[in-house]
């Protein structure tokens, strides 16, 4: 089928760049895709502005939240053809990609009865009018994915964004397009106004800018690098866009000496390699207290060894191939980077298999904080280790980076755990945990890993606008001028 954009209810062949999506697991082409045009994304603002000035979506949270419900209750009937299709074009084990869907489904759910718990407030002024004051939605958003959780991250965005009101075009990553227009379907199906939702798929330049700077998007929502977030933010800055930015990270991984050391080590591998530790989240930077270092040190790389690394179809693959050759060879040259730096590669780097981008997971130590490999984000099975002596080091080291996207502590004494936390400077820490998203607590980042929140109930404010009207009932004299 060459129907793959979606531009006011209908599907449309896109006129722009043609692109073969590639099995990062097997090399094949799973599908040949066309990208939209910049006509087309003229189109699909077209139409969702058009749809935002009709109202029917806007006026009527019903209908919003029994649409979000319909399009849940039909993703969880196709769950297993959904992780699938996420599988074969990411490459992420498929016990992962059912998490992704489950989760999935879970985020339209929360948003669907988030919207029914939406009020009014009503003030009564001193002079006996009434303020009316409600969150009202922006406009046409345009929303701008990564690859690395496709269906999920996008879900993200479009939930709280249809909640709240708005008309949408979305954007995934060039490289991983499949889950959502599969996902279009669905919406297709739910019955929603056209061109309340759109699909264009094409690369950050032809389609992503164009979006980015067009006058009737109103908001953009993006998940991607920092790099990117910043030509963005700097874009929207000129008409006072509104923005929301997920960007990179280099999240610590605090491990205590009274954390059990057989389940720290399990927490910091999860932490740091699940996804192939393709996450903005992943615990690519393991700190340890020093007197557990070289106990901790010894599990750590024989469980990172131990990794079932694979097809990832199969139920007990532990870690697929990287999502791109362009990817792999970028994660293979930070190895180069570090060594060039004076760091020691313990374990990984690897290449498993002739077909396929598989990489074995890497521990790299004998860093120092001045490192580019301890600086900048990887996004790959790629970890650091460093130690601590104290408290008051640990939270300087966790601190010593531009990144503040997420950090965790495994410790038993949860009070100092948490006084630790207090300390960071990070939107998400887990005390004695890792990696769980929860849909309806904040997801974002401190200091360059981003701006604004998703999820949550921020998740959904962050796609409206409040408006105050003041009521008065009748035109009163007002007796200001003397004539
Ligand atoms: P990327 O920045 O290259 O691309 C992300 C998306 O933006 C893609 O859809 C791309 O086509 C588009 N894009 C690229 N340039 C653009 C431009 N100038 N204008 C508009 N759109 C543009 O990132 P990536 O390589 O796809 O993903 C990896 C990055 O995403 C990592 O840095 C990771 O940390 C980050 N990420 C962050 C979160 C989070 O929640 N904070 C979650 C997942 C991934």
């Amino acid at each position: 089928m060459k129907q793959q954009n979606f531009i006011n209810g209908k599907w449309l062949t896109g006129e722009g760049y043609k692109r073969d999506i590639i099995n990062p697991s097997t090399e094949e082409i799973l599908e040949t895709v066309y990208e939209a045009s910049s006509k087309q994304v003229n189109q699909a603002v077209d139409a969702a502005q058009a749809a935002f000035d009709q109202g029917i979506w806007n006026s009527d949270p019903l209908l919003r939240a029994k649409t979000l419900q319909k399009i849940a209750d039909k993703l969880e009937t196709q769950s297993e053809e959904f992780a699938v299709i996420e599988t074969e074009n990411t490459g992420k084990p498929i016990r992962e990609a059912r998490l992704d869907i489950e989760d999935t489904v879970g985020c339209l759910r929360y948003y669907a009865q988030l919207i029914k718990q939406q009020k009014a407030e009503e003030i009564t002024q001193w002079d006996g009018s009434i303020s009316q004051v409600r969150n009202v939605p922006i406009g046409v958003c345009a929303l701008i994915v990564p690859w690395n959780f496709p269906l999920l991250l996008g879900m993200w965005k479009i939930a709280p964004a249809l909640a709240a009101g708005n008309t949408i075009v979305f954007k995934p990553s060039e490289v991983t397009p499949l889950s959502m227009i599969k996902m279009t379907e669905i919406i297709d199906e739910s019955g929603m106004p056209e061109g309340v939702f759109n699909l264009l798929l094409g690369d950050g330049k032809a389609v992503g800018e164009k979006l980015v700077i067009h006058q009737n998007v109103s908001k953009i929502s993006f998940t991607g690098g920092t790099e990117t977030g910043k030509a963005i933010n700097e874009q929207c800055s000129r008409t006072f866009k509104r923005v929301s930015l997920e960007l990179g990270g280099k999240s610590p991984l605090l491990i205590f000496d009274d954390a059990e050391l057989n389940l720290a080590v399990e927490w910091a591998i999860f932490g740091a390699f699940f996804n192939q530790g393709e996450v903005c989240v992943a615990s690519s930077r393991i700190l340890v207290e020093e007197k557990i270092y070289p106990a901790l040190l010894e599990k750590l790389v024989e469980m990172t060894k131990n990794i079932s690394l694979g097809d990832p179809l199969l139920d007990d693959t532990e870690m697929g191939p990287l999502v791109s050759e362009n990817h792999l060879k970028k994660v293979e040259s930070y190895i180069q980077t570090g060594l060039k730096e004076g760091a020691t590669l313990v374990t990984g780097g690897k290449r498993i298999k002739e077909k396929g981008y598989y990489m074995t997971p890497v521990i790299v130590t004998d860093v120092t904080s001045e490192m580019d490999i301890v600086q900048e984000e990887v996004f790959g099975p790629f970890c650091v280790i460093q130690t601590f002596k104290t408290e008051a080091e640990a939270i300087s080291l966790a601190n010593g980076t531009k990144f503040g996207l997420a950090a965790g502590v495994l410790s038993a004494d949860v009070v100092r755990a948490e006084r630790v936390a207090a300390r960071i400077q990070a939107g998400t820490i887990w005390i004695n945990s890792y990696h769980t998203p929860f849909v309806n607590a904040p997801w974002g980042g401190f200091k360059q890993s981003g701006l604004g929140r998703e999820l949550g109930p921020q998740g959904l404010a962050s796609y409206s606008e409040p408006k105050h009207i003041n009521v008065t009932q009748q035109v009163n004299k007002l007796g200001w001028y003397s004539s």
